[in-house]
């Protein structure tokens, strides 16, 4: 969730009064940084993977299970325990390995935690097989720093958030200034003052509540039409109160109107550090196309305020809980005050490509890409390349939400304090990390969209399948580049229902490098700083983009395929991933052990996308499903989702005694 700087925040609009000039030093910032660090070679290949939990406390007695509001606690606690470890290397559950203690961080719920490997890994094979009792041992130390009732859990949603019954722990009143969300009291969010100034600027910016409308799974007696009958219309306290009563509440909708709803959600990132710019932004673009795939495939979010949705994954959600876009620039109505429409929350899928590849044709590119003139005018002149400054001067069409008043005074040309306002919240499904100030760190590519899985196993091996795959690219070349539209609409479809199996993706077909003729594309079209393509834009668009006509059309470069297709690979010719990583690891003298144990992550993630393992998704909704008390209406009760609770606990708790367990018990049989 990014550091947590300390000082006074600006309420919005004061704040907005104020977004020029840190968008304008946040530049300088960046220029400052891109100056020291554009010719930085040889950054060590590391990767680091981060999960995110939810504090569970189970209560046995009177059957019921509660948020825990325990963050500060645990953390204080977690960081008593680092200091007597002295940060030295500790010996791993028994196993006779030792590495640094894990590090735990705060996230935006103050029920979440995150949890980071003490150091970030390298890249040696032996590496990824240290990954998962890593993780296992983060969970256990957690679980050792809670009290006896609380439970650290990888959910990525706690099934009955936002419920009338008291859902958290300990119980806070409902309708506070922050959130004023008719739902979740203020108290459910960190109360670190980023946070609740996070939630009200947003708010405020946006000139009424977030309102997040997931469609409700229509089972048999779910009644038709659905409103949602959990929504007070009768509130009067605050102005966001008329909310509902004008229009935020969507029929056959679960409506939530905080977001804590989407931000207190839990995700599996891994960032990779890369050994110099061009492959950072090489990787920045090729793990694009493969976001909403690694979506699909890790679905784990069907359950919200207590009711079966439809979808199967958070991402929207999230990005409706933190969208602050005006009705201006939602095109609710015409331009006045603000300056471009735009199309997506500051929470999406990515809408630049940023590499220096002959292969980016330029019909790849979004041509409706909102940039900020002249912000990438300044960052042209400041040296930076046509494609990089338009990524940045897309980004920072964004107002910087919370402004702390203290950071105001003195332009800081060796810190990034501002730059880091404005990217840390872009939340894109891909994020391009330029090194922090200090420099002793390299440039970085995050992969952001995938869930985080019920068990360690399971986030071992998307974590491991995501660092093979990235040297599979970086070592054969590979091109999955399609027009970056069509990875959006890819995200929207990866939240069907069972999207694993049932829906079909736009991929490129054949991900091999060829030759190809330089004069078409943007390196040949860009100067050594990238004026050309620049003098050819007009107004707040990106330059309207010639065809490239000695190249194939694009529509004959990707076609729709199945998950199955694009991770196993096609019928009609498209290698798959796991078969393009089985022939890395051939080509790379793994030994035999490392070999074995790579192979039971990689058969997960097969069998994930044949169907024969099912997805989180899948096996809450049976568990739903199948519970004698489910009354085939969509409503998951107070019962059942103690009783879920108890399922996932004892599956994470089984696992942690015996290797594969907790994935054999999700296993569809
Ligand atoms: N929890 C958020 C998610 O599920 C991400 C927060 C972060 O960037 O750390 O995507
Ligand atoms: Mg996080």
């Amino acid at each position: 969730m990014g550091l947590l700087a300390l000082g006074t925040p600006l309420a919005w609009p004061e704040a907005k009064q104020k977004a020029n000039q840190v968008r304008q030093w946040g530049i300088e910032q960046l220029l400052a940084i891109w100056g020291k660090a554009k010719g930085k070679e040889r950054d060590a290949l590391l990767w680091g993977d981060e999960v995110e939990y939810i504090v569970v406390a189970v209560d046995e007695k009177g059957h019921k299970v509660r948020l825990s509001l325990s963050q500060a606690d645990i953390l204080t606690s977690l960081e008593k325990d680092e200091e007597l470890a002295n940060g030295g290397e500790v010996e791993v559950l028994d196993l006779g390995i030792k590495e640094p203690l894990p590090k735990f961080h705060p996230e935006f719920g103050r029920f979440m935690l995150e949890a980071t490997p003490g150091k970030p890994w390298g890249i040696d094979f032996k590496d990824l097989l240290k990954v998962e009792s890593n993780m296992k041992w983060r969970r256990i130390i957690a679980k050792q720093h809670m009290a006896d009732d609380e439970v650290p859990l990888t959910l990525t949603t706690f099934p009955r958030l936002g419920t009338k019954d008291d859902f958290v722990k300990p119980f806070y009143p409902l309708s506070g200034e922050a959130l004023r969300s008719q739902f979740v009291p203020d108290e459910i969010a960190n109360p670190h003052i980023r946070f609740p100034t996070l939630a009200a600027n947003i708010r405020s910016r946006r000139g009424r509540k977030v309102a997040l409308n997931v469609p409700v799974f229509h089972d048999k007696n779910t009644p038709l039409p659905f409103n949602d009958p959990t929504v007070n219309y009768d509130l009067h306290t605050w102005p966001e109160d008329g909310d509902v009563r004008n229009g935020a509440v969507k029929e056959g909708h679960v409506y939530m109107d905080a977001m804590a709803f989407g931000m207190g959600s839990c995700c599996l990132q891994i960032t990779f550090q890369c050994k110099n710019i061009t492959e950072g932004r090489k990787l920045y673009d090729q793990l694009s196309p493969l976001g909403p795939i690694m979506l699909a495939l890790t679905a784990a979010t069907p359950i919200y305020k207590g009711f079966l949705v439809d979808t199967d994954v958070r991402w929207n959600q999230i990005s409706c809980a933190v969208d602050c876009r005006t009705t201006e620039e939602l095109g609710e109505v015409p331009l006045k005050n603000d300056r471009w429409r735009i199309p997506k929350s500051r929470y999406a899928a990515n809408s630049t490509y940023i590499s220096q590849d002959p292969r980016l044709r330029p019909e790849y590119m979004d041509p409706d890409l909102v940039i900020d003139e002249d912000i990438k005018k300044r960052l042209l002149e400041g040296g930076m390349d046509d494609l990089l400054a338009t990524h940045f001067a897309h980004l920072f069409i964004r107002d910087p939400i919370v402004v702390f008043s203290e950071d105001l005074n003195e332009l800081d040309l060796n810190k990034t304090d501002h730059f880091e306002n404005l990217q840390s919240t872009n939340w894109q499904h891909i994020r391009f990390k330029p090194p922090p100030a200090e420099n002793d760190i390299g440039w970085r590519v995050e992969f952001r969209p995938m869930e985080i899985q019920i068990t360690d196993f399971e986030n071992a091996a998307f974590s491991v399948f995501m660092v093979l795959i990235t040297r599979v690219i970086l070592s054969f070349d590979l091109n999955f580049y399609i027009p970056i539209a069509l990875t959006t609409e890819n995200m929207e479809t990866a939240h069907a229902r069972n999207a694993v199996l049932e829906q079909k993706f736009y991929f490129r077909k054949d991900p091999f490098p060829h030759r190809v003729p330089r004069h078409t594309h943007f390196q040949a079209m860009d100067t050594a700083n990238g004026t050309s393509r620049a003098n050819s834009s007009s107004g707040s668009r990106s330059p309207s983009i010639p065809s490239t006509p000695t190249l194939p059309p694009i529509e004959s470069e990707y076609e729709l395929m199945t998950i199955a297709d694009i991770i196993n690979g096609s019928a009609s010719g498209f290698p798959g991933l796991i078969p393009l990583v089985e022939s890395y690891l051939n080509s790379m003298n793994v030994d035999v052990e490392t070999r074995c144990a790579l192979a039971t992550y990689l058969e997960l993630i097969r069998r994930r996308a044949d169907g024969r393992l099912w997805t989180n998704a899948k096996w809450i909704r049976e568990y739903v499903a199948k519970h004698p008390e489910y009354k085939h209406d969509s409503v998951v009760s107070e019962k059942i989702c103690f009783d879920f609770i108890k399922a996932v606990e004892e599956v994470t708790e089984k696992e942690g005694r015996d290797g594969s367990v907790g994935w054999e018990m999700l296993q569809n049989q």
